[in-house]
């Protein structure tokens, strides 16, 4: 199933970045495949893009919000706002683990052997920060004599432009170095900041800054797709802890805002059949017994044991 999941992530960071002409054209993509959200975090201004990101669709709607209002023209990106809600309600945080470009950086530099470190609890309550506060108040609230304002997130933090488009551009641009200051020197330390943490923590951006992780996050439970808990089957033998890449413990909280869906636990960890997925509220039979796997609650009929 790893196999797969990885599978998965390259083809999507392969199609959401699939204008493989940017060599020649040295510029953004601008075509009509553009129209597309992209589900997971991925810049808009990376030259090979060929979707738009999510937020930075929504900063860019919000700060624009007063200027609509005050021409009279009620337009709020109901197609950023609709393909957001869409995908946080039939996958959640399902995406981080399948479909995120960035996701996936931050997985294969955490296979460079080092120590590894777990990421304390309440930091994962920055990206709910990140979403409120810089995604959607400060591109609503600090604006300027005109009334519009700016994608607050992109423009001070955002790592995953600074490493598919920032530095990109200005190999494709070398002209555009003239025009850097202390806001892109700034980006890119948080960008070399985030990769060395990578190496020694398992997903920190996704868990602790994304804001697209914060909102399919607070939709998670409620998504179409999601694995359940059997509680009879569970042993509490706490296998499914040790394999969780968010540092989830499923069978204490199986709608954990965390549990990007990567089924390690399913697949790699529990062998009582406690773990299944779950499609609009139908559990699927779980693969081991699927697979005719035995398990240790496999119940063995008297006829069959030696010697009765
Ligand atoms: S709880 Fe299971 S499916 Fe969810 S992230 Fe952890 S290992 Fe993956
Ligand atoms: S591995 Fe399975 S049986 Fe063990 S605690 Fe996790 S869900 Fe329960």
């Amino acid at each position: 199933m790893e196999l797969v999941r990885k599978r998965v992530q390259i083809i999507f960071s392969l199609l959401m970045n699939a204008n493989w002409a940017f060599p020649f054209t040295r510029s953004i993509y601008q075509g009509p495949l553009k129209i597309f959200c992209a589900p997971g975090l991925n810049c808009y201004s990376c030259p090979a893009s060929t979707t738009y990101c999510p937020i930075g669709s929504l900063q860019n709607i919000l700060a624009g919000v007063r200027l609509s209002l005050e021409n009279s023209q009620y337009f709020f990106g109901l197609s950023v706002i609709g393909s957001m809600g869409v995908l946080g309600a039939l996958f959640g945080r399902m995406i981080c683990g399948w479909a995120c470009p960035f996701g996936f950086i931050q997985e294969l530099l955490h296979k460079i052997p080092s120590p590894k470190f777990i990421i304390p609890h309440p930091l994962n309550y920055g990206k709910y920060f990140m979403l409120f506060v810089v995604v959607i108040l400060l591109p609503l609230l600090v604006v300027d004599e005109f009334g519009g304002s700016s994608p607050w997130f992109c423009k001070l933090i955002c790592p995953a432009g600074t490493l598919e488009a920032g530095l990109p551009m200005l190999l494709l641009q070398p002209d555009l170095t003239s025009t850097i200051g202390l806001l892109f020197y700034n980006k890119l330390t948080i960008l070399i900041l985030i990769l060395l943490w990578s190496i020694l923590a398992s997903r920190p951006f996704c868990r602790t800054i994304c804001p697209l992780g914060g909102f399919y996050a607070l939709v998670n439970r409620y998504r179409l797709v999601k694995l359940t808990l059997d509680t009879k089957r569970c042993t509490n033998c706490k296998a499914c802890h040790h394999v969780c890449p968010m540092e989830v413990k499923f069978n204490e909280n199986p709608n954990d805002p965390e549990c990007i869906s990567c089924m390690a636990c399913l697949y790699k960890a529990c062998k009582f059949e406690a773990i299944s997925i779950e499609i609009g509220g139908i559990p699927m039979q779980s693969p081991r017994r699927a697979q005719g796997h035995p398990t240790q609650k496999t119940v063995v009929p008297i006829s069959q044991i030696p010697g009765e």
